[in-house]
Parts: C-alpha cells; structure tokens; sequence
C-alpha cells in the first residue's frame, strides 16, 4: 500500500507545465493513485447526482466537466506509458487496471441519477438561452450518455456492464498477445548475404537486434505492425522477402499462446450482443449512428464506389510489375512479397527514381526542425524550444516548449521517434494533457513513432514512408496543441472518428511544399538539397503505386465493416477467422491475393485493440476533406500566415466543440467535394 501523501500521482507535480513527473513514479504508484481517483470521482458525480438544487446547466453540465480531473490525468499519464513503453509490470497493471477501469466509466455513464439531471437540462435547453459551446456540451452530453445506454433499465444496465467488462479485459489479451507474437515472430537470418539491398544502416540495427537476442553474428528484423514491412521494397533476394511477410501474416493465428483468433471473434460477438441490447442492428450501425457518416450504409456505399477502380488500377499495377519479372527471364507468378521490390524497378525504370537511396535527404534531425516545425512557424508562428530539462517517460522521448508568435506558452510537444520492443506498433499522437479554459490547462501532447535506432554514431535516416508519418502524427499535436475550448470534452482531437484523421492527413500536405522541402530535405553529408528533377519524378511515381495503396487500405476497411456488421446471431455462430476474411474481400472484390489486406483480423489493432473499431473507414472518409483543404490552402497562396491563421481558428481551435461538418463550411465555404480525392487516388475511371 502506498501512502497517498508518498505518492507522486497523487500532488501537483513539481515539473513546469503540469507535466508528470515520471522520474518519481513507480509502477507501483499507479493502482493506488487509480483506486482514490476513482474514489474522489464517485464522489463528485453524486455530489452532483444528489444535488438537492433544481438541475441547472451550471451544477450538473459544468459540473460534470469539472470532475474526473485527477483520474483523468493519472489515465493519461499511466496510458501514455502503457502504450510507448509497457515493460511486464506495466502491462500486469494495464490488465488488472481493465476491468476496474470499465466498472468505473459505466457506473458514471449509465448513474440513472445523472442521466435524469442532464436529460433536464437537455430538455430545457432552448428556454435556457444556452447557445455555441455550452448548448453543444448538453446536446453530447446528453447523446454519449443515451448511446451508452443510461437510458435502459436495470437488467439490461447489468448486462451492458458485464459485456463492456468482459470486452476490456479481452481487448487488453488482444494487444498483449500481438506484442508477443511482434516480438516472436521477428525474422532471424543468419547470412548478410540474405539481406543483400539493405543498407549499410539497415544491416548493422539488424545485427544489433540480434546481439540483443543473445543471437550473436547473425541479423534480426523487427516486423512493423502493416503486412507489408518497410524492408520488402529493397531486399533482392525473393525467399528472405516470403520469410518476412510470412511471419508477418501468421502474428496471432499460430495456435499459441498468443493466438488472438478466439479472442477476436470473442470480441465481435460481445460487441454485437452489446449493440443488440443498445437497440442497433449491429456493431457498426451503433458505432457509425454517431459519427458525421450517420449510417454503416453510407459507409459501405463510399467503400464500394473506390473499391471497384482501385482494384482495377492494382490490377494495370501487377501487369506492369509482372512484365519486368517476365522481363527478367525469372518465369515466375508475381505473389505479395515481390509487390514492393518490383514497384522500386518500375519506379526505377519509369521514372529513373530509387527511393531508398534517397534516405541520405531526410536525416531526422532535419526533417523535424527544418520541415516539420518550419511548416508549422511559417503557418501559424509557433516556435519550438527543446528542454532538456524536462524528464519525460522514457530517454527516448524529448521535450519541446511551443510557443505563440507572441511568445507566450502554448503547449508542450513530447517526441518518441523509435522503436522499442515495450511499444507497440505503429505511430500515433496522445495527450498528456488537454487545454481547457475551465480547468486552465495548457496541453501537452505525445507522438510516437516505431523508427528503427540507428547504429551508434550514425545519424538516423528515413524513408519517405516515415517522414510523412512524422507530418501526418504532427497534424494530430498541432490539432491538440492548438484546442481553444472551455470544456475539456471538446479539446483538440476530441472529435468524431471519422473526422480526426483529416487536419493530420492535411498536415502531410506540407512535405512536397517546394520551400518545405529545400529547406529540409539536404544531403546528410554534402548538405546538396533534393534535386528538383527528382522531386518531379517521385511525385509523378507516387501515383504509379496508388491502385495497391488504395486496395490495401480499403482491403482493411472492408473486413473492419464486415465483422462489426454482424447482428448477434451472426456473430454467435461459429467462426472461422480465415475463411471469413476471404468472403468478404471478395464480396467487395478486393481478393487479389498479390495485394493483402494492409492488416489481417488477428493483428488488427486498430479494430480490435485501439479506438477504430468499424471506424477504420474513417481515414478514407477524412480524406475527402483533406484534399479539398488542399485545394483550398493551393487556390489561397498556400503556405502563408493568414492560411494558417484562418485554419486554427475556425477549424483546429473548434476542436470537438461544435458539429465538426458546420466547423469545415465555415472554414471552406462550402461542403466538401468528393473529387479531388478521387484525382489524387487516380480514381475517376
Ligand atoms: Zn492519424
């Protein structure tokens, strides 16, 4: 038992900023911070739900936004860690920490009390002259608590609990499980000859890895968390590729420990059993009710519509990668894991490009500061100070001031680049904390990367694929950093789903933005900047690969949509993981077997572990705002201060805080149009 007054979760922390002192906390500070946050919060909410006064917006909305504060910073404290660096105890807390976390969320969201007072309030809304922010939290308010199910009766309130209960604790083996099997499954080879087309870089993190392993002389690769590894593109030799997207391919279906295929048709049947008693058809019909697409309808249909031209385009792709392979004298059937490798010779041979030797342009250190936050100084004039003095969870992690053209604090900017094997896969951006006017906080924001270390001494070289990664995770911290709403509801990325992904995906814009990219893609040792010859031709290749790219992704989407479309009678029948993805790829024909789903069922994480489930749509539907933004920033000048101006205030500021399609008419001046993406994607047949 900790002592509350020993226990650095539980004071203001000593740090500037608010930001957690995490040189101080020990994992075993965090169940007991939780378990009094989760007391001193139950006694807010019937402080509020007991109230002897008249429902008021004051003393029952306000008041609700008021509490929480302490739980809510140690979660985010605790699942900042828990995500980038969840080390064995981290994690047996995370799965004990589950279930109570749950419990504790439904005992707020479904207290029949509470609902009784906001279902007042809502109902008297218009009498009470409420308007902007404060209107729009009665309505959410309101709407999240009915959707959660406050409104049902006690049985089914039981039932819920008990599902939504059981649905953490499985969600948490799923993730764990993927960890396991990631770091499992990560390919050994003894011969560098094996990985001939690596670089020098690339070939020295894998022995290193290996060295790690105690695997002394020989060379691991890590895999990443997409079916198709970075590496595929530049390995020459075919049977090293077909070793690494195997291992890849078969996380969580090996019938181990590990195995996630119970777990996840587990989690579909609870999650449709969960809709059923919610009065939804299914999963996605519950999930999509409340999201800018309003109906799994209106998804599927988008789906359809670029599913059928993106196959067909990968289709033209296969055949001009197969005539190189027929080219070659190699006689054989182009499969998935050469997909990558010959996309680089027709890259090559089209357009005269070698991606990977571009890696020398994008040197971190210059992509960060001379392109990432440049971008964002000539936009919104925000400047970024490193503090080394501030400790954040991990030596990895730096920490960045930000500060307003008038100097003034904005926010902190926390920076994880690397992989680790106690993070998990992909890239994303969290909050530390986030801005609020009632509670006077500044945020603090996190983005992660997985960039493999290089060797020591050497600088840290990325792909393409990575830098607009770092753009895109940017685009997310900007939308925190920038939050200017009363209500902590409403702050920055708290916005629908299908909504979030667009000011990220529009950030990406500025990489091939001509002074953007002089000013950070130079030479790491002749400081040459990118030749503009070669600007042209890798933006001309990069539509040269889009009929996959879209495939893949929407490949993805497709078996995201078909689980949680079951009803629960469906979901309650038995399942077979394998045989179900197949169907449904070619119901939406997208079954290609040269071109796989970017992520199967059983490392899906998004879906079955993160917060995408029948949400990972959501990046295409973003997308159709991103490129009309980028059509709109294109006709306005592009990268200049009142652009960026006119962005953060009516559309990054807003945050969640009023209906997010109002916040792009006022922003755009009109609703967006579907065909620049479809430009963009090659989709307009
Ligand atoms: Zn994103």
């Amino acid at each position: 038992m900790t002592d509350a007054a020993a226990n650095p979760l539980l004071s203001p922390s000593p740090l500037p900023f608010s930001l957690p002192d995490y040189p101080s906390i020990r994992p075993a500070h965090y169940l007991p911070a939780f378990e009094h946050a989760f007391a001193v919060h139950r006694a807010e909410i019937d402080a509020i739900a007991t109230s002897a006064d008249r429902p008021s917006f004051e003393n029952t909305l306000v008041a609700l936004e008021r509490s929480g504060e302490l739980l809510g910073q140690i979660a985010r404290t605790f699942y900042t860690v828990s995500s980038a660096d969840a080390t064995s105890e981290i994690q047996e807390i995370d799965e004990h920490l589950a279930p109570l976390m749950s419990a504790h969320q439904d005992a707020v969201t479904l207290d029949s009390r509470l609902y009784a007072r906001v279902a007042e309030v809502y109902a008297e809304r218009e009498r009470l002259g409420l308007t902007g922010e404060d209107l729009h939290l009665v309505e959410r308010t309101y709407r999240e608590m009915t959707n959660a199910g406050a409104g049902l009766d006690d049985a089914d309130k039981t039932v819920l609990t008990e599902l939504n209960q059981q649905l953490s604790v499985l969600t948490t083996t799923f993730e764990k499980n993927l960890l396991a099997d990631t770091n499992d499954l990560a390919v050994v080879f003894d011969d560098a000859a094996d990985l001939d087309g690596l670089t020098e870089g690339e070939l020295s993190a894998a022995a290193r890895n290996a060295a790690d392993r105690g695997l002394d002389g020989k060379f691991v690769i890590t895999l990443t968390l997409f079916t198709g590894h970075p590496y595929l593109s530049s390995l020459t030799s075919r049977d090293s590729r077909k070793r690494l997207m195997d291992a890849s391919r078969s996380r969580g279906r090996r019938g181990n420990d590990n195995d996630n295929r119970d777990v996840l048709t587990e989690i579909v049947r609870l999650r449709s059993e969960r809709a059923r008693v919610l009065g939804y058809e299914s999963h996605s019909a519950y999930v999509t009710a409340d999201e800018t697409a309003g109906s799994p309808e209106a998804v599927h249909e988008l789906l359809r519509r670029l599913a059928v031209p993106a196959a067909e385009n990968a289709s033209h792709e296969q055949a001009a990668l197969q005539a190189i392979i027929d080219g070659d004298g190699d006689g054989f059937a182009l499969e998935a894991h050469d997909w990558a490798f010959y996309t680089e010779r027709v890259r090559a041979a089209r357009y005269d490009l070698d991606r990977t030797a571009l890696r020398p342009w994008f040197e971190a250190e210059r992509v960060l500061t001379d392109g990432v936050f440049r971008a964002a100084t000539e936009l919104y004039g925000i400047t970024f100070v490193e503090r080394p003095d501030l400790p954040a969870y991990h030596s990895g992690a730096r920490v960045f001031e930000v500060r307003n053209e008038d100097g003034s604090h904005l926010g902190l900017y926390i920076l994880d680049l690397y992989t680790r094997d106690s993070k998990r896969g992909g890239a994303w951006m969290n909050s530390i904390v986030s801005q609020s006017a009632l509670r006077g906080t500044a945020p603090i924001v996190v983005n992660n990367l997985n960039v493999p270390q290089p060797a020591p001494g050497s600088p840290t070289l990325l792909t393409l694929d990575e830098v607009t990664t770092l753009f895109h995770e940017f685009g997310h911290a900007l939308h925190g950093l920038f939050a200017t709403v009363t209500y902590p509801h409403f702050a920055g990325t708290a916005v629908f789903r299908d909504f979030v992904e667009f000011p990220s995906q529009v950030n990406e814009m500025w990489i091939f933005w001509p002074e953007i990219l002089t000013a950070y893609a130079r030479h790491v040792d002749t400081d040459e900047p990118l030749p503009a010859d070669v600007v042209d031709r890798l933006r001309a290749s990069e539509s040269f690969n889009q009929g996959f790219a879209t495939s893949e992704y929407l490949a993805a989407s497709w078996i995201d949509q078909a689980w949680h479309s079951l009803d629960a009678d469906e979901a309650a029948s038995e399942m077979d993981v394998d045989g179900f993805e197949a169907t449904a790829l070619a119901d939406i024909g997208l079954d290609n077997p040269a071109v796989p789903t970017r992520y199967s069922s059983t490392y899906f994480a998004h879906i079955f572990s993160g917060g995408y489930s029948a949400g990972y749509y959501s990046y295409i539907w973003s997308e159709v705002l991103d490129a009309d933004t980028v059509e709109w920033f294109r006709e306005n000048g592009g990268l200049t201060r009142a652009n960026g101006d006119r962005f953060r205030q009516r559309l990054l500021g807003v945050g969640g805080s009023k209906d997010p399609l109002e916040a792009y008419r006022d922003f755009r001046g009109r609703d967006a149009r579907i065909e620049p993406l479809l430009e963009r994607r090659g989709l307009t047949g």
